[in-house]
């Protein structure tokens, strides 16, 4: 789960993560209060999912609360696009309006599992402020890194080495050591799997700050943290995603125009590539489960079909634990019930198949029965382009 740069910041104060002053505003009016309190200079930010902001026109200097209120209201309700956005963009519901700082230096600093030593890891970069990809592409050696083991945790000795890597001296030294370990707590306490702070700021005078900041969490170790549970905005991700999540089904939304429900994520990949194969294009990779109850195909059946994109659906499962004729009986009760009007492509193997394709066959509804993958794919393919 992803949550927005002013809630990143409310989790990290907590864990003693020195951050600018700020507050959120939803009103051009808010705004301009706001930078009375904390101004009379404040930056005032676009809060969305996504980053890049800053460049997109989403992050913009304010020299007064006057200016305050007139950029806000700017911001406020435009549709904001980053290359993280993608060409749609985000539409502008909140802004955060900081306290302007003087920039001396800007440093990256970001925590993940890496997947490769089963470990977290902390990157730290002198080169902050900018994308950190296009400095991991072009000069690596600017990465330094240091891998947490799980059971000793992140060590203080660790945290010097940083802070040297990015060459602070003095008190800014002292600063981000505690400034490190306080963000390696929140991110190991709160189960984060991202924890990143770019720019990590050192200003003129010497202070070291979260100017930035970005955590997504493990969605399975959500229900240990109800405080940031909370937090999730569905106005950021997609609806129909969103709504299969509601259900426990593994739902990504595609580009392509043929609808599919299958048991087991390995299976569902296997359908959308003989799909392509065939010269069509998935819309969506949908993986109902194992057990494919009757509710689970009905959910699952009406989030394929509000997708308008979806000219036909391939149902392709496989009976190993579940039963093929209680899953017939499932797609028959579910498409009554919603009245689809889509071509459907039926793809069932495996115990009970001739009982399950019995029942598809004398409901009297138009399925479109395959017996291999291969057959189903070539079936709904130009189902799909009519
Ligand atoms: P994004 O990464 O989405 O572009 P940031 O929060 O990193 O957004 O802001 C972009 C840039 O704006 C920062 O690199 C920094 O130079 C500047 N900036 C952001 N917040 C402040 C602030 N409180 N004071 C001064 N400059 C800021
Ligand atoms: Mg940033």
């Amino acid at each position: 789960m992803k949550i927005h740069e002013f809630q990143a910041k409310h989790i990290l104060s907590k864990f003693g993560v020195p951050i600018p002053r700020s507050e959120v505003a939803e009103t051009p009016a808010r705004a301009r209060e706001i930078a009375e309190e904390i101004g009379p200079r404040v930056v005032v930010k676009a809060q969305i999912h996504a980053g890049g902001r800053g460049k997109g026109g989403g992050v913009k200097l304010a020299g007064s609360p006057e200016e305050a209120e007139k950029l806000a209201g700017e911001i406020l309700g435009m549709t904001l696009v980053t290359h993280q956005t993608g060409p749609e963009g985000k539409l502008v519901k909140l802004v955060l309006v900081e306290e302007a700082l003087d920039i001396d230096r800007e440093l990256y600093i970001g925590i993940v599992i890496d997947r490769a030593t089963e470990a977290p890891v902390i990157m730290a970069s002198s080169q902050g402020g900018m994308e950190i990809e296009k400095v991991a592409a072009e000069t690596p050696e600017l990465i330094f890194k240091e891998f947490i083991h799980p059971a000793t945790g992140f060590g203080a000795y660790q945290a010097r080495k940083l802070a040297f890597k990015l060459e602070l001296k003095g008190d800014s030294f002292k600063q981000a050591v505690k400034f490190l370990m306080a963000l390696y707590k929140a991110f190991e306490d709160s189960d984060a799997s991202l924890a990143e702070i770019n720019p990590l700021l050192v200003t003129k005078q010497g202070d070291v700050l979260a100017l930035d900041a970005k955590m997504n969490f493990d969605d399975n170790a959500l229900k240990r943290h109800p405080d940031i549970a909370e937090m999730r905005d569905l106005d950021e991700e997609d609806p129909l995603e969103a709504e299969a999540s509601k259900f426990d089904l593994n739902y990504i939304k595609l580009d392509g125009s043929v609808g599919c429900m299958v048991n087991g994520a390995g299976l569902a990949m296997a359908t959308m590539d003989i799909i392509m194969h065939s010269g069509g294009m998935p819309a969506n990779f949908l993986d109902v489960g194992g057990g494919v109850s009757e509710e689970a195909v009905k959910n699952a059946f009406k989030i394929l079909v509000s997708d308008q994109d979806v000219k036909a659906a391939l149902i392709n499962i496989f009976g190993g634990i579940v039963r093929c004729d209680l899953v017939a009986n499932g797609i028959v009760k579910a498409a009554k019930e919603l009245e689809l009007d889509i071509p459907i492509v039926v793809r069932l193997e495996g115990t009970n198949v001739e009982q399950g394709k019995q029942i598809l066959e004398n409901s009297g509804m138009a399925f479109h029965a395959a017996s291999s993958m291969k057959e189903a794919a070539e079936k709904v393919v130009p189902l799909a382009s009519q």
